[in-house]
C-alpha cells in the first residue's frame, strides 16, 4: 500500500525487544514499551535521569485536571476547560552514581544493551553494560505494574562489577512531585504536595475554577536490598534515600523497589489514603519478588488463556496481533465502571486521556470477544453514570434530551473544536448503538431494559429536537454536522448520522414496548412524544443516488471532484501532513469509514449489492488517516470477499504502532486502535456475527501467506477455540454448555 513505516524493534512472538538504544527515536522506544494495569500506566521511561529527548509519562486512570481552554477567538458555548490526564508523581526514579558519577545512557559509553517487552507477563527489562572512568558495570532493571494488586509498582535494579578492582554504586532512588505536562494550556504544575516524609508523599491536584474533584494521590516505597542506606532527603516536591554498595569484583548489588499508590477516587480522606498505601505496603513488605511476579504473571497466563491468538506462519502479524491485545489489556481491566479508554490510555498525553466515541465504536465490540460481560457493561454504566452531563451538553446547545461529549472525563464536553465539538454528534448514535450490541451479544437484556431506555430516551430526545422538518422535501433533515470522516465540516445530512438517529428513535420504541410498566413510568414518555418520534423515523432522509446505487456520504458529496487516493502523488501523502485544510475539506477523500462505518455496524442488514457497491465507490476515496478505519474495512472487505485487499487493510492495522505508519506512535500508543487486528481477524478473516437472535455464526477464510490461525472468543459463559487451517476449520469448546453455532450456513453443535 505504498506506506512507510520505521520498525525500530525485532520481530518476536511474546516481545517487543531491541538491542540498540536508539537515540533518535527515544521517545518512540518510549511509547512502544509503555506497561499498564488497567488502574495505572506508564511510558518506557528510564528509571534515571537521562539527559537527551524524552517525554516523561506515568498516569493514573481517572485522575485528571480541567485545564482551562485557551483558544484565539472565542466562541459561545465553547467549553470552559480541556480535561487532562495528568503526569503522576514520578515513582520510579532511581539514579545511580558509579564512583561518584552520576548514571546517563544518553551521554556514557555503553554496550550489550537490551529493552525486552515481555507481553505475556507484562514485565519490562534493561540491561546494559556501562564503561565509566575506567570501571565497567552491568545493569539489570525488572519492572511491572501489578495486576494482582493493582495500587502495586514493583522494580528490582542489580549491578554486577565487572571491572577487576572495587567499584562504589550509590542507588538515589525517589519520589518525586517536580513533573509537568509537555500539554498543559498555562504551563503550570498540575500538583500540590500535602505532605512528604522519607518515604512518602501525598499531593492534591491544584484547585480549578469548575467545579471539577481535585484528586489526591499517595504513594509510599518500601525497599528490599541488602545495600546500606546512608542519607535521605526530603525536600518539597521530591523525597530520597541514597544506598551504597562497594563491590568487589564480580559481586552483584540488588535493590527492589515497591511503590503502593493509592488516590481519593478510591479513599476519601487523607487519612483513609495514608492507611491505605501503609497497608498495602506493610503487606508486600515481606513478599519475595518472585511471589509478587508469579501472582501476577498468573492473571496475564488467564487473559491469555481467554483470548490468546495465533498465527502461524508471519511472526510479524503473530507480534502486531498480541501487542494489540496486550495495549488493550494494560489500558483497561473492567472492574472500575468510573474508568474508560483512553485513544493513547497510559502511553501519552495526547488526546488527554479523556473517553471518546472510540469506546463504543471499536473497543467495546472487542471487549465483548475478550472478556468476560462485566467488562462491556462497566463502560456503558460509565456513560449511563455521566447522564447528567449529557443534559448539560445538550443545553448548552439549546437543545433537549442528553448529547454525549466527544472528549470527556465526566460526561461534559471538553474538547473545543467548533466542529468535533457541537457537529460530530453521530456519538449519540453510537452510544446507543453500544447498548444493542451488548444486549445482543451476551443476550444480557438487564442493561437495556433499565438504565439503557433511560440513556436511549434522552438520547432520542436530543435527536427529535436536533433535526428539523423540510416542508419542501416533506422530510426529516439534520444539518450542520461532522461524520466520522472529519475531513468534511458542517455538512448537512451526512447519511451516517441520519441513519444512526432514526434507528436510534426507532430502537427506543421498540425498547419502550420491552420495558417494565413501573421503568417506563419512570422515563416519563408521553404518547405525542413517541408518536413523533415514530413519525421521523418514517419521514427521516437519507441520501441516496439512484443512478450508482450508493447511500451518499451528505448532500453535495457527489459533486465532487471525485478521483482516486491513487491520482494523489505519493509524496503528498498523508494528506493531512501535506495539504490546507481548504484543500482537504474541498477534496472528496474521506479520513475514516462514514458511510461504510454504518455499514459495517449494521452489516447483517445490507445487501451484498449494497455493500459491494458502497465499499467499491467509497473505499478507494479512502485515505485512512485515522488509525481507526483500516480495521472496519478489512472486515468489509473478507464480508465481500475481497480477501487480498482484506488482508493488506488488516496489515494496516495490526502493526500501526510496532512499524510506526502513521508517524506519530512517538506520542504515545494508539489504543483505541489496538481493536482493529482483532476485528479484522475475528469479523473479518473468521467472518464472526451474532446475529439478532443471539445465533453466533462463522465464514472463515484463511489469509495466503499464513499456515494458520486460531483464536479464542468469549461467548455467553463459553469460551470457544477456533482454528482456521488450509484444509478448513475446525471449533472447539473449551469451558461452558454446549451451544450450536453455524459455519458457512450449517450448523455445528460444539460440546
Ligand atoms: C478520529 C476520531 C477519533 C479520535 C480519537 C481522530 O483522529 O478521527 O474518530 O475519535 O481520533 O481516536
Amino acid at each position: 500500500m505504498g506506506l512507510i513505516m520505521k520498525r525500530i524493534f525485532e520481530v518476536a512472538p511474546w516481545n517487543v525487544v531491541t538491542h540498540k538504544l536508539d537515540k533518535e527515536n527515544k521517545r518512540l522506544q518510549e511509547s512502544l514499551t509503555s506497561l499498564g494495569n488497567g488502574y495505572m500506566g506508564m511510558r518506557g521511561n528510564f528509571e534515571e535521569d537521562y539527559s537527551g529527548d524524552t517525554l516523561p509519562g506515568s498516569y493514573l486512570a481517572g485522575v485528571w485536571y480541567p485545564d482551562k481552554t485557551r483558544v484565539g477567538w472565542w466562541k459561545n458555548g465553547y467549553p470552559e476547560y480541556f480535561g487532562k490526564v495528568i503526569n503522576a508523581v514520578n515513582f520510579i526514579k532511581m539514579n545511580f552514581l558509579i564512583n561518584g558519577s552520576k548514571l546517563d545512557l544518553y551521554t556514557d559509553k555503553i554496550s550489550d544493551f537490551t529493552l525486552d517487552l515481555d507481553m505475556k507477563s507484562a514485565v519490562l527489562k534493561r540491561s546494559f553494560i556501562v564503561e565509566k572512568d575506567g570501571v565497567k558495570v552491568k545493569f539489570n532493571f525488572e519492572r511491572f505494574l501489578s495486576v494482582a494488586q493493582k495500587e502495586l509498582s514493583v522494580q528490582k535494579v542489580s549491578f554486577e562489577n565487572l571491572s577487576d578492582d572495587s567499584v562504589e554504586i550509590k542507588v538515589i532512588s525517589s519520589l518525586d512531585a517536580n513533573v509537568k505536562n509537555e500539554d498543559a494550556n498555562y504551563d503550570e504544575h498540575f500538583w500540590e504536595v500535602l505532605e512528604i516524609t522519607d518515604d512518602s508523599i501525598i499531593a492534591e491536584t491544584k484547585p480549578n475554577d469548575f467545579g471539577t474533584p481535585r484528586f489526591t494521590s499517595g504513594m509510599q516505597v518500601g525497599y528490599v536490598t541488602g545495600l546500606k542506606e546512608i542519607d535521605h532527603t526530603v525536600d518539597k516536591l521530591e523525597t530520597s534515600k541514597t544506598f551504597v554498595a562497594n563491590l568487589e569484583s564480580h559481586e552483584i548489588g540488588t535493590i527492589e523497589k515497591r511503590v503502593a499508590v493509592v488516590t481519593s477516587r478510591d479513599y476519601e480522606t487523607v487519612d483513609d489514603l495514608r492507611d491505605a498505601m501503609e497497608g498495602i505496603s506493610a503487606k508486600v513488605k515481606d513478599v519475595s519478588y518472585e511471589e509478587l511476579l508469579s501472582a501476577h504473571e498468573n492473571v496475564w497466563d488467564n487473559r491469555w488463556n481467554q483470548s490468546d491468538i495465533k498465527i502461524d506462519g508471519d511472526t510479524d502479524a503473530q507480534q502486531g496481533m498480541r501487542f494489540n491485545l496486550f495495549g488493550l489489556f494494560t489500558t483497561y481491566s473492567g472492574e472500575d465502571s468510573r474508568l474508560n479508554i483512553g485513544p493513547k490510555g497510559f502511553t501519552g498525553e495526547k488526546y488527554g486521556g479523556a473517553t471518546y466515541w472510540d469506546t463504543e465504536a471499536f473497543c467495546i465490540p472487542v471487549y465483548l470477544g475478550v472478556s468476560q460481560p462485566e467488562v462491556s457493561r462497566n463502560l456503558l454504566m460509565y456513560r449511563y453514570n455521566q447522564l447528567k452531563g449529557a443534559y448539560i451538553n445538550a443545553e448548552r446547545q439549546g437543545l433537549k434530551g442528553a448529547l454525549y461529549p466527544m472528549v470527556t472525563f465526566n460526561g461534559i464536553e471538553c474538547h473545543n473544536e467548533w466542529e468535533i465539538t457541537f457537529e460530530e454528534i453521530h456519538r449519540n448514535g453510537d452510544i446507543a448503538f453500544a447498548i444493542y450490541n451488548y444486549t445482543r451479544y451476551t443476550g444480557d437484556k438487564s442493561f437495556v431494559l433499565h438504565e439503557g431506555s433511560k440513556m436511549l430516551t434522552e438520547m432520542s430526545r436530543f435527536w427529535a429536537d436536533r433535526v428539523h422538518y423540510s416542508k419542501r422535501n416533506e422530510q426529516y433533515m439534520i444539518h450542520g454536522v461532522t461524520g466520522p470522516d472529519e475531513y468534511e465540516n458542517n455538512v448537512d445530512n451526512n447519511w451516517y448520522t441520519n441513519f444512526l438517529a432514526r434507528w436510534t428513535l426507532k430502537y427506543t420504541l421498540q425498547i419502550l414496548g420491552e420495558v417494565s410498566k413501573d421503568q417506563f413510568e419512570k422515563l416519563n414518555v408521553s404518547k405525542e412524544e413517541m408518536d413523533h418520534w415514530q413519525d421521523i423515523v418514517d419521514k427521516m432522509y437519507l441520501p441516496y443516488d439512484e443512478d450508482l446505487g450508493i447511500f451518499v456520504q451528505h448532500d453535495g458529496f457527489l459533486d465532487k471532484d471525485i478521483e482516486p487516493v491513487s491520482s494523489i502523488p505519493k509524496d503528498q501523502l498523508p494528506i493531512n501532513q501535506h495539504w490546507s485544510w481548504d484543500k482537504i475539506l474541498r477534496s472528496p477523500y474521506i479520513k475514516q469509514g462514514d458511510v461504510l462505518q454504518g455499514i459495517w455496524d449494521f452489516i447483517d442488514d445490507f445487501s451484498e449489492r449494497e455493500k459491494k457497491r458502497n465499499f467499491d465507490f467509497y473505499e478507494p476515496l479512502t485515505v485512512h488517516e485515522s488509525s481507526l478505519s483500516p480495521a472496519i474495512h478489512a472486515v468489509l472487505a473478507a464480508d465481500l470477499h475481497y480477501d487480498q485487499k482484506a488482508v493488506a487493510l488488516y496489515e494496516r492495522t495490526a502493526r500501526l504502532d510496532l512499524d510506526n505508519y502513521n508517524n506519530d506512535t512517538a506520542d504515545g500508543l494508539h489504543i483505541t486502535s489496538m481493536t482493529g487486528g482483532w476485528l479484522a481477524m475475528v469479523q473479518g478473516f473468521a467472518g464472526m456475527r451474532v446475529h439478532d437472535d443471539g445465533t453466533l455464526s462463522y465464514k472463515p477464510f484463511l489469509p495466503k501467506k499464513w499456515n494458520s490461525y486460531s483464536f479464542r472468543q468469549v461467548f455467553r459463559g463459553r469460551v470457544i477455540e477456533i482454528t482456521v487451517k488450509e484444509n478448513g476449520s475446525e471449533f472447539k469448546l473449551v469451558s461452558g454448555d454446549p451451544l450450536q453455532i453455524q459455519v458457512n450456513d450449517k450448523p455445528l453443535m460444539l460440546k
